[in-house]
């Protein structure tokens, strides 16, 4: 005969293996939160591309790494793992995951939502010049300084190689390769949430007279976009790429509302 707290594993353990299977493709900061609230309702399963050497991860979740090998190969991994949504949680500027997600979603009717933070605003105090790209914010760079903050990570550092006669500063999570440094540039390694003051002290440190920014949008990275404007640094601000269409929400608490509604 089974005791009461036997029946109650027993239960517990058929409502683990009838939980909807949830995709999350991860790498954000509201990835990983959404990814630890789901879990208690949902099996997630969170995707990172595997770049990052230590990478934040969420609890209670099964976690996988490495690209899937592009849409129809990601189709056939969501028909595999019989899941039955995904929420595409990755960086506003992480445009080849998000097309190939919409097109494996499409193909298998998987219900998709694109969880990310609003853009960021230029205030009245601001001294933004919006480009559309990393090579256009390249070109523009030397007219407006000689002592730059790039914060736009390491992968397409490329673009400023050519540029000559300005001083970079370039800060990512880990480093760039050997292979990937650009000479008269200074690397340092961070990861936010960064406040005021921090970010203050170092364009001080560096004599930084002009930042280079994607429109990331959030809190985690916008106390550098604060700092240029107490600073009056002007900010190369480079535009969001445009995303599929697909239902959006801005905040974890309305992916979670989205899930539930359409998975019950
Ligand atoms: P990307 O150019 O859109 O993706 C390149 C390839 O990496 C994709 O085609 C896919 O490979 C794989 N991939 C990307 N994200 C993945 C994920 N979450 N799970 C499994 N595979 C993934 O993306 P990216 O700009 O290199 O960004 C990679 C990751 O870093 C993303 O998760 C993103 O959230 C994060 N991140 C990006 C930025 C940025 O500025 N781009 C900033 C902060 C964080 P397959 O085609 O083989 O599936």
């Amino acid at each position: 005969m089974y005791s009461s707290m036997t029946v109650r594993e027993i239960s517990s353990a058929g409502r683990m293996r009838d939980r909807l299977k949830i995709l999350v493709l991860g790498g954000t900061g509201d990835a990983v939160a959404m990814a630890t609230e789901a879990a208690e309702k949902f099996d997630i399963t969170y995707s990172l591309a595997g770049r990052t050497s230590h990478p934040a991860l969420p609890d209670g979740v099964t976690i996988r790494t490495g690209g899937f090998g592009g849409p129809h190969a990601l189709a056939d991994w969501l028909g595999e793992n019989n899941i039955g949504a995904v929420i595409d949680a990755t960086h506003p500027f992480a445009e080849r995951i998000a097309a190939h997600t919409a097109q494996a979603c499409s193909a298998t009717h998987t219900p998709r939502l694109k969880l990310t933070r609003p853009a960021w605003d230029e205030t009245a105090d601001d001294t933004w010049h919006r480009v559309p790209d990393i090579a256009a914010a390249a070109s523009l760079l030397p007219t407006l300084g000689a002592r730059a903050f790039l914060s736009i990570g390491r992968q397409e550092l490329g673009a400023f190689a050519a540029m000559e006669g300005v001083q970079l500063l370039i800060r990512s999570i880990d480093l760039p390769g050997n292979t990937d440094r650009l000479p008269r540039a200074v690397y340092i390694t961070g990861r936010g949430p960064f406040t005021t003051a921090q970010e203050s002290a170092l364009l001080r440190e560096h004599d930084i007279n002009v930042l280079v920014s994607k429109n990331a949008g959030g809190a985690a990275t916008y106390a550098k976009i604060v700092a240029a404007r107490m600073a009056d640094v002007p900010v190369v601000m480079i535009n969001r790429p445009t995303a599929p269409p697909s239902p959006i929400v801005s905040d974890v608490g309305a992916a979670i509302a989205w899930l539930e509604s359409r998975l019950g």
